[in-house]
């Protein structure tokens, strides 16, 4: 029988990719997202994949949507943490609300989707869990306080959970990327992108969602057994952590 695999925010973006790279790989794959409907059922149209609506924010609805995820497809085995927002403001004019939603979704809601699905993972001895924090996790970015501080916690959640499930067949990582060419990339101006972002790539080129997908179907493999608590930077040489 197929594994399963639930990715947070894997109804659009790189976690569409995530989803979509997993199930070829053999998954029985769930994706869930915050509120895009248009998106996710278009999604689901054109994949097959199953999507599920609930805020990673909130632990009571993220025990309940994983409850009924397990009852569809089974026990999941592999948490993909994807789901992220940005809500950027220079510190001074940042407010609590915006530090607050970001650190609740990057970073409570890491902690509210693996808390429930970790036991599981005890007791069957197999588990992978896989975050997707950020560059700016690692280096810190102008105007991103909030998020930079919530995706660093990821990179120290995951080096704590490894040490934790090493010996119950459980491997925690997370992949750090770069600059990925996503929907979010296509609102940044040509001479912004030409003149400021590209230089600072040594690759010369943004990231693929899909390149950030081959690296989550390896780490969900048996090959990445001996991979835990691990960083993978995932940026075109942008930052060598
Ligand atoms: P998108 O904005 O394209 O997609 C985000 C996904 O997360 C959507 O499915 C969205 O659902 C879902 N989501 C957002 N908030 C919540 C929530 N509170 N509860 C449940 N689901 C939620 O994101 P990207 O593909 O650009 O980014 C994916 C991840 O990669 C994020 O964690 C991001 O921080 C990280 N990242 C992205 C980079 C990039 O260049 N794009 C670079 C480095 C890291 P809905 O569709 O309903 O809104």
């Amino acid at each position: 029988m197929s594994r399963v695999a639930l990715v947070t925010g894997g109804s659009r973006g790189i976690g569409a990719a995530i989803s979509t790279a997993l199930k070829k790989a053999g998954y029985s794959v769930a994706a869930t997202y915050a509120g895009n409907d248009d998106k996710a059922r278009a999604f689901t149209d054109e994949t097959g994949i199953k999507t599920y609506k609930w805020n990673v924010a909130d632990y009571d609805a993220c025990v309940d949507g994983i409850h009924q995820v397990e009852g569809d497809l089974g026990p999941v085995e592999v948490l993909v943490n994807n789901a992220g927002i940005t809500r950027d403001a220079p510190f001074h004019k940042m407010t609590p609300e915006q530090w607050k939603e970001v650190m609740d979704t990057n970073l409570s809601g890491v902690f509210n989707m693996t808390h429930p699905v970790w036991p599981g993972m005890r007791e069957r001895k197999f588990g992978r869990i896989i975050t997707i924090s950020s560059i700016n996790g690692q280096k810190g970015q102008f105007a991103q306080t909030n998020y930079a501080a919530a995706k660093a916690g990821d990179i120290g959640f995951t080096k704590a959970l490894a040490q934790e499930g090493a010996r119950a067949g459980i491997t925690v990582n997370a992949i750090c990327p770069g600059y990925i060419n996503t929907e979010m990339m296509s609102t940044i101006p040509e001479k912004v992108m030409n003149e400021v972002i590209l230089p600072q790539i040594p690759v010369g080129r943004l990231g693929e969602a899909d390149e950030i997908a081959r690296a989550v179907v390896f780490l969900a493999s048996d090959d990445a057994g001996f991979i835990t608590g691990s960083t993978l930077t995932a940026n075109g040489g942008q930052y060598m952590a």
